[in-house]
């Protein structure tokens, strides 16, 4: 039986081809036209926020972030071990060095750890932080799977030491508070800045892309002023600043105004898929399915089982292999940044969750495509998979 069912993949079932045939027929195709501001303007009102720039990437999102909130050479910014390295590398953009804050059970930063971190290995004058000498800037708080971290003890944190907190929501567009001092908050609305991505594997895509909001909207005008290359002057060419190529194109823009309007169908089937993955797979002695934060909806991205390692002996090469080989496409979880080489000799702060998850989880499929009967059909040989694997 040559079945497929790939780990994550773009769903066009809208306007896609309507949209983008009609940029292309108007001949804006690049960095300006009328479907950069629809999409902006749609993506704000989705966010209940005021103003939000479209650019080329999360990644770009995340550099102009990191830029905007005043980060320079020899800055310290407060990032996690656990997740995709794009959200670290801009830090090493702007020549400043990360440190590494453990994860707690949800997949995101510990607060708990990030405050001791602030309290006992740092130093707070003239309202600024110190660390070895060096101002403490801002932290990155990624929203893992579409799993919002803990906002309110981090902003808390924040607030006491002066840091600006920039949200990587890339996988997180749809989660909200319904509970707490932030309810009706979405991912990427809470911190100081928010950094979205449309890349390919996202809950929406526009081939590559992202977007940037700010608790300011003077700020997010900024942002979008220098991802222009910060052109000061419609005709002639003044620059005041240097600015970046990262605005996004018509084109791309078109692929999303279209995938804007199916986000709400894309997240309720990633919901519902979830649920039926539980009852499926649920609480096992080999796995369990990690859950979503509560007091929040979660727009469950991906779903993440952690395998059981005192049943499960085998390594996540064999699991997946295995797996593969009755056309299941999984993924382990990633590895560790701080492990990767151009972060090896940076410094980390209490590791202890992050390791532990990293040996532990795999991502099952998760396409908005995915059927019941495909579910159902992961689910059976997962079970199968992992008793045949299991040491005993
Ligand atoms: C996808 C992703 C990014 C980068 O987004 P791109 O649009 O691919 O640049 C950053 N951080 C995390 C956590 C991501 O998953």
């Amino acid at each position: 039986m040559s079945r497929f069912i790939p780990l994550s993949i773009p769903n066009f079932e809208g306007n896609e081809k309507r949209y983008v045939d009609d940029a292309l027929e108007q001949g804006w195709v690049s960095t300006g036209g009328a479907y950069i501001t629809k999409l902006e303007q749609m993506l704000a009102e989705f966010l209940h926020t005021e103003n939000v720039a479209a650019c080329q990437s999360g990644t770009a999102a995340l550099h102009l972030s990191l830029v905007e909130a005043g980060v320079k050479p020899g800055d310290v910014v407060l990032v996690p071990p656990l997740t995709f390295i794009a959200a670290v590398n801009p830090v090493r953009y702007q020549f400043a060095t990360p440190v590494f804050i453990d994860c707690d059970d949800s997949l995101c930063m510990d607060p708990l750890k990030l405050k001791k971190f602030c309290e006992e290995e740092c130093t707070f004058s003239d309202n600024v932080l110190y660390y070895q000498g060096n101002p403490v800037k801002a932290a990155i708080v990624v929203h893992v799977f579409g799993n919002m971290a803990d906002m309110e003890k981090i902003m808390e944190t924040a607030g006491s030491y002066n840091l600006k907190v920039i949200e990587d929501a890339t996988e997180a567009l749809g989660t909200y508070y319904t509970e707490g001092k932030y309810t009706g908050k979405y991912a990427g609305t809470i911190g100081h800045f928010g950094a979205y991505s449309f890349n390919g594997n996202k809950i929406i895509t526009t081939g590559g892309g992202g977007a940037v909001t700010a608790n300011r909207s003077e700020t997010v005008d900024h942002i979008r002023y220098l991802s222009t290359q910060a052109k000061d002057d419609p005709h002639y060419y003044i620059h005041h600043e240097v600015g970046y190529n990262y605005r996004m194109t018509n084109l791309q823009a078109a692929l999303g105004a279209a995938q804007m309007e199916e986000l709400p169908e894309f997240i309720r089937r990633k919901q519902a898929n979830f649920e039926l993955y539980k009852e499926l797979l649920g609480d096992s002695a080999y796995g369990r399915l990690l859950e979503f934060r509560e007091g929040t909806v979660s727009n469950k991205w991906f779903y993440s089982l952690e395998i059981n390692r005192n049943q499960i002996g085998a390594s996540m090469r064999e699991i997946i292999t295995a797996l593969e080989k009755r056309g299941i496409q999984t993924r382990a979880v990633w590895g560790l940044i701080n492990e990767q080489k151009p972060y090896e000799n940076e410094i980390t702060y209490q590791l202890e969750k992050a390791p532990y998850y990293a040996s532990r989880i795999l991502n099952l499929p998760s396409s908005t495509q995915i059927t019941e009967e495909e579910i159902q059909y992961v689910a059976v040989h997962v079970k199968e998979v992992f008793n045949e694997v299991a040491s005993v």
